[in-house]
């Protein structure tokens, strides 16, 4: 039996670059599982169902939530997000180390739900910056980049419950850190 994976959960406000800073991450480290969430939100140009997300509509989302088919969940800027329980117990069952890429709310839930769970808050250099980065994705609509720079502002505040805070002001560095804390986590639990 391989020893159980970690519980990587990678948080923080939307624009901070945690999907950078996990596909920097995906080529630096072997033996990781990317938990894809499933949202109710509408596919972006490109998206595709089952890759970065499963879109489902608001009483599906309900359904999984009823049936305790997610592992957290949350509301942000009016959707749902959430982790579905069944790859995230499968793949770390099979040794992998699982990634959630999630907002604030779902980590704390994560936090209180799974005491073997790893938090890290992916911290933005700046505010500034933050507001260029969720401009210049060019994706949402100014009044959407608006609520989403209030929300990451309340975000930020949280950071201290998470038991590390990552800088990115710098993608590789950020990835590096964040892949010596996986080893450090996996040594402190006798994962090697
Ligand atoms: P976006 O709409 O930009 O894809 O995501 C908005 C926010 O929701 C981001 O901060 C993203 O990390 C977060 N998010 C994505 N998937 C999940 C999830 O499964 N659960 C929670 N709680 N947040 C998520």
């Amino acid at each position: 039996m391989p020893e159980r994976g970690l519980l990587l959960v990678v948080s923080g406000p939307s624009g901070a670059g945690k999907g950078t800073v996990i596909e920097e991450l995906f080529r630096r480290r072997a033996g990781l599982f990317y938990s894809i969430s499933a949202t109710t939100r509408a596919p972006r140009p490109g998206e595709v169902d089952g890759e970065q997300y499963y879109f489902l509509s608001k009483e599906e989302f309900e359904q999984e939530i009823a049936q305790d088919n997610m592992l957290e969940y949350a509301r942000y800027c009016e959707n749902y997000y959430g982790s579905p329980r069944g790859p995230v117990e499968d793949k770390r069952a099979q040794g992998l180390d699982v990634i959630l890429e999630i907002e604030v709310q779902g980590a704390m839930k994560v936090r209180h739900n799974c005491a073997d769970a790893t938090l890290v808050f992916i911290m933005p250099p700046s505010i500034e910056e933050l507001a260029k980065r969720l401009r210049g994705r060019g994706t949402e609509s100014e009044d959407v980049v608006r609520r989403r720079l209030e929300t990451s502002k309340a975000e930020i505040q949280t950071a201290s419950a998470y038991d590390y805070i990552v800088l990115n002001d710098e993608v590789e560095r950020a990835a590096r850190d964040v892949d010596c804390i996986i080893t450090a986590e996996k040594l402190r639990s006798q994962r090697y």
